[in-house]
């Protein structure tokens, strides 16, 4: 099932009463312009939440700050319905001087728990919408290094307000040793800086099965992905969603070929209860009980 996104899965993470109520789920994008994040959210929810766009012109003006552009959009599956936002920041590392990038970003997660917060501390506590971002998918640049210095220093400063899911960009750009090199060295630079990334929590009463599915999601972290919404033919005549080079097509759907099934299994199939649940348990919880003790209260 080429077009089937995964979140008709959602009724079976949680109760019944969220079905009623609808889900929303609020992901956030960073990374420098050009690394895929527009399409490969279009690829994950199998949309055209980004439209393609024309490059600019060299001579045209080029903004000097980090911009934070949210959508959102109601899509449907199975009859499940999901109305799913999407942040968006550009700008982001694209400056000769890139030392407060994650100022904004910050700000902007930090501003969505204050309106949390404001709602939850209403009389009428009846409709409160929940615009937290829930995740923050990182896009790192496939250099085949290590980390850069603005990775660290975001990832470090975001770390304890957003789950952060670490993402090797445009994976077919590098050869399958390079990606297995890379995301070694990338796990030591979190591990070395104490950076913490989403874990997917693993149940002991969980069946064999369910427990090594759950590790082989965990174990291509970061995600190595490719992302296209182009349907293109292989040499053996089906037809994918895939990039095509001369010698031969990467399909995005192929776990062979790249990570983005594991990540969409992470992102959307398994764990997004998962991670609207740490957001709101132990990220937005530790955000306010520090801002309450600030205030003394
Ligand atoms: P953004 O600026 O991060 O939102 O990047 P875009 O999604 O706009 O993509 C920038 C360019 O990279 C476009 O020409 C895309 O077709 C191309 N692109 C996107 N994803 C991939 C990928 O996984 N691999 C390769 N090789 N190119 C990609
Ligand atoms: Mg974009």
């Amino acid at each position: 099932l080429m077009g089937y996104v995964g979140f008709a899965n959602l009724p079976n993470q949680v109760h019944r009463k969220s079905v009623r109520k609808g889900f929303h789920f609020t992901t956030m994008v960073v990374g420098e312009s050009g690394l895929g994040k527009s399409t490969l959210i279009n690829t994950l929810f199998n949309t055209q939440l980004y439209p393609a766009k024309e490059p600019l012109p060299p001579s045209a003006e080029r903004p000097k700050t980090v911009s934070i552009e949210s959508i959102s959009a109601d899509i449907e599956e199975n009859g499940v319905r999901l109305r799913l936002t999407v942040v968006d920041t550009p700008g982001f590392g694209d400056f000769v001087n890139n030392d407060e990038s994650w100022k904004p970003i910050v700000d902007n997660i930090e501003s969505r728990f204050d309106a949390y917060l404001e709602q939850e501390n209403r009389v009428n506590r009846q409709k409160i919408v929940d615009n937290r971002v829930h995740a923050c998918l990182y896009f790192i640049q496939p250099t085949g290094h290590s980390l850069k210095p603005i990775d660290i220093e975001f990832m470090r400063r975001l770390h304890a307000k957003v789950n952060l899911i670490p993402i090797i960009a445009k994976a077919d750009t590098l050869t399958d040793d390079e990606v297995f090199n890379f995301k070694q060295r990338v796990l030591a630079d979190i591990a070395f800086h104490n950076i913490h990334i989403f874990q997917a929590p693993i149940y002991e009463n969980e069946d064999e099965e369910t427990v090594a599915e759950n590790e082989e999601i965990a174990s291509k972290i970061p995600f190595a992905v490719v992302g296209s919404n182009q349907e293109v033919q292989t040499a053996d005549g089906r037809t994918v969603r895939g990039r095509s080079y001369p010698w031969g097509v990467i399909e995005v759907d192929n776990e062979d070929h790249c990570d983005f099934v594991k990540l969409r299994q992470m992102l959307i199939r398994t764990y997004m209860e998962e991670l609207r649940e740490h957001t709101n348990n132990v990220l937005y919880e530790n955000w306010r009980s520090e801002k309450l003790l600030g205030m003394g209260v």
